[in-house]
């Protein structure tokens, strides 16, 4: 095999390692360049919907999901001070899934598991702390520059897969606009060991929750809780994380007599945005490089996987002999308009509703969606949107 017959990926986020696990589980060899020196340990995902757990699942990655994340077959939306609740129920989808929870697991303990398993995999070549200056193509393949710890390098492969996420170097060369919009508010998320579960009475171990100033999540992980708060607008990010501020918050949250404890801390702020088309010849974008959403719902990781494994679907046909540029173009149609109609328009829906102070409007929406929540077919049509099943079904139906 010649050193140019490989993909090369850049990026070692979720999306990229998926990509390389399924790669070489096809038998391509792959060389993907991350420029962290190991896995990144930040908080980020923490929700892994139904179809993402089937695509994990060939390659042992479920079930070591499913032996240390937390399964949730109910998540709920609630008017903390009422305690009134919309509560949907994944059994309704059993049927069309071997998975029907959501499981709270973080995406950073997904990154170490393929790590893990792609270090004890011939055709991988990882290379961490190498980061990609450039990248170029012609008819035989694509050529990209890069830089180790002491020295520069020139990688050739057949194909490139873009997944270095949302600040994409690659979509930056490619010249490609990101079109969409920052959102104007920020979040402050926090982990916490203080179990919330046994201090509020029926709380799901994922609760989107209404309060009297503004909203705030509160998702279960193994051993902790992420807290996802509402940042007032006059605040700068260093008041809104200093110490007593979200003491504050949490105890309105929560009364505790003991201080909260809290692990990690960290202010985001959200965009939706989104590329023209994903593929570029030899080169192809997948995951928050092409496409970013609001968080709300769990979908982003998620989403970046799916574009994984219908992307390296494709390169197999591809090495295989098929048509690259036609097969990375059906990649591009089908993924982008879940990306667009499904992924960004629910996150964007689930945001609104949950930022909405307004009380009337806020009775109004917990009204629909408990009317959604106790109606089966109408729950169940819900839930195939939400747990992303419908958006892949309707790619697969794109030609
Ligand atoms: C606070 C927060 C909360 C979130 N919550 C959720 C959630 O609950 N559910 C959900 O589904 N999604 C959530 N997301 C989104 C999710 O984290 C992203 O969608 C996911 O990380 C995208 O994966 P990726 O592999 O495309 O990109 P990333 O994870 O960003 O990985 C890209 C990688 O590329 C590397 N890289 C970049 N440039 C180069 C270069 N030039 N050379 C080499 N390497 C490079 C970076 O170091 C990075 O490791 C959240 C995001 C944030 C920020």
């Amino acid at each position: 095999m010649s050193e140019s017959d490989r993909v090369i990926i850049v990026g070692g986020g979720p999306v990229g390692l998926f990509s390389a696990i399924r790669l070489t589980g096809f038998g391509i060899p792959v060389t993907l360049i991350e420029k962290a020196l190991i896995v990144s340990d930040d908080i980020r995902a923490s929700t892994i919907h139904p179809p993402t757990l089937e695509m994990l699942a060939p390659y042992g990655v479920t079930t070591e999901i499913l032996e240390n994340g937390i399964r949730v077959p109910q998540w709920q939306i609630r008017d903390h001070a009422t305690g009134e609740k919309a509560v949907f129920d994944l059994g309704l989808i059993a049927e069309e899934t071997d998975y029907p929870f959501r499981v709270q697991f973080e995406q950073a303990k997904i990154c170490e598991i393929i790590d893990a398993k792609l270090r004890n995999e011939p055709l991988a070549d990882l290379r961490y702390g190498m980061e990609m200056l450039s990248a170029d193509q012609d008819d035989d393949g694509v050529r990209v520059r890069a830089k180790g710890e002491d020295a520069e390098e020139v990688l050739r492969g057949r194909y490139l897969i873009a997944a270095d996420g949302g600040n994409s170097t690659i979509r930056e060369q490619l010249g490609l606009a990101f079109e969409g919009s920052m959102y104007p508010e920020r979040s402050v998320l926090v982990t916490t060991p203080f179990a919330f579960d046994e201090h509020i009475e029926g709380l799901s171990p994922v609760s989107y929750c209404w309060e009297a100033n503004g909203n705030f999540s509160l998702l279960q992980l193994p051993g902790r809780w992420r807290a996802s708060l509402y940042f007032p607008g006059e605040l700068t990010p260093e008041e809104a994380l200093a110490d007593d501020r979200i003491e504050r918050q949490l105890q309105d949250i929560c009364p505790s007599a003991m201080p909260y404890e809290i692990s990690d801390k960290r202010v985001y702020r959200v965009h939706q945005r989104i590329v023209p088309r994903y593929d570029h010849g030899r080169i192809v974008l997948a995951g928050d490089a092409a496409h970013l959403n609001s968080p709300s719902g769990g979908m982003g990781m998620n989403g970046g996987l799916h574009d994984a494994h219908n992307l390296t679907e494709k390169i197999n046909e591809a090495w295989q002999g098929g048509d690259h540029l036609a097969l990375f173009a059906l990649y591009s149609r089908q993924r982008k308009k879940i990306a667009e109609e499904q992924i960004i328009k629910q996150a964007d829906q689930n945001r609104k509703r949950m930022t909405e102070k307004d009380p009337a409007k806020r009775r109004k929406s917990l009204a629909e969606m408990q009317g959604i929540a106790d109606d089966p077919a109408r729950c169940k049509a819900f839930l195939m949107r939400s747990s992303m099943i419908e958006g892949l079904r309707q790619a697969a139906a794109i030609t």
